[in-house]
């Protein structure tokens, strides 16, 4: 028979992992964990939303049992030795033995609503998401694979930007990603952008910002640099909460804020939006991004009434509406418009 204690366990005393107190501003909302796990993650009194790993992402993103995943054991290399308060290689045993994952990027095959889709979404608990040759390498992969198959490309971003202990290879990884952004993009390949808390630095300086649409999640802190960094940049005063998504929707830069329960029917939505068209980008076209003579050979199409064309040689099939490098939307495909 168990024996009855005649007082309860002090209400700070309860094990660690079940519960997690809300940092929501004005909330601070004690929440039970598995209740908090079947909210997605997200506080069911404020609506903030929690930080959740890559896996768990694509969990709740991807139908059930249908992600294959790529290059798992893609592993980042210490090419400088680098050492700051420790070795690099420390940090990364660290994080991978916290993580499971090799590094900061998750990629592969999926379905979404029935939908095949190219998905690469990083982990903010690995290394802050940072982004070294390894996370750079999967979201190109990743693209590659959108082109390949032609299937839409799904980036969900997590990150705190280039990864300082790759140095120079880290900052590389902003011209190969975007290098594969703008052929996705030529051969008129959907990609959408899903940013989370947060995004900013080198993703947001590269592949995050440039979705065909730009989707976030509520409150998600996107920038570049910090505040006193931005504020010396420009010389001004930065308006308040600029760095958040509710200020850049307003703005145009951000196409829409989704909370996460509705985050898989907003992008499955938009999949039937953005139809991939199997005609358009002939093989070797989608090695061109934005090609002045291309664009120039369309707009002479266009103004002497022939359909397709023009003088020279069109590299990317851009002669019918001459949006090379803008928007993948076909005509009367208008999905959003920024609020405010
Ligand atoms: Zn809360």
């Amino acid at each position: 028979m168990p024996v009855r204690l005649p007082f309860r366990p002090r209400r700070d005393a309860y094990p660690p992992d079940l519960w997690t107190k809300c940092p929501g501003p004005s909330c601070g909302e004690m929440l039970f964990n598995k209740q908090l796990d079947k909210t997605l993650r997200v506080c069911p009194h404020c609506g903030h939303h929690f930080r959740i790993s890559g896996r768990a992402r694509i969990d709740q993103l991807l139908d059930q049992g249908s992600f294959v995943e790529r290059d798992a054991d893609l592993t980042p290399v210490d090419s400088l030795a680098f050492v700051d308060s420790k070795p690099y290689t420390d940090r990364l045993v660290a994080a991978q033995l916290q993580t499971g994952l090799r590094d900061a990027a998750i990629w592969g095959l999926g379905l979404l609503a029935g939908k095949p889709v190219s998905i690469c979404v990083l982990d903010f608990f690995f290394m802050g998401g940072s982004m070294g040759s390894v996370v750079g390498e999967k979201v190109a992969r990743a693209g590659e694979a959108a082109l390949e198959n032609r299937i839409p490309l799904l980036i969900v971003s997590s990150s705190g930007g280039a990864r300082m202990q790759e140095g120079t290879y880290s900052l590389m990884q902003l011209v190969k990603t975007m290098g594969v952004v703008e052929r996705v993009k030529a051969a008129r390949v959907p990609f959408i952008s899903v940013m989370t808390d947060p995004t900013t630095g080198g993703t947001f300086a590269s592949f995050a910002a440039v979705g065909d649409v730009n989707l976030a999640e509520p409150n998600a802190l996107i920038r570049f640099a910090g505040d006193r960094v931005s504020a010396g940049t420009i010389g001004e005063e930065l308006p308040p909460g600029y760095a958040r998504a509710e200020f850049w929707v307003r703005h145009g830069f951000v196409d829409r804020i989704v909370p996460r329960s509705k985050l898989r029917d907003e992008i499955a939505a938009l999949l039937s939006f953005l139809t991939v068209q199997a005609d358009v980008a002939p093989e070797g076209a989608a090695g061109t991004g934005f090609s002045p003579r291309s664009f120039l050979s369309a707009l002479t199409g266009a103004l002497s009434g022939e359909g397709s064309g023009g003088i020279g040689s069109p590299t990317n099939g851009t002669a019918t509406n001459g949006t090379n490098g803008e928007s993948r939307l076909g005509a009367g495909q208008k999905v959003e418009e920024p609020r405010g």
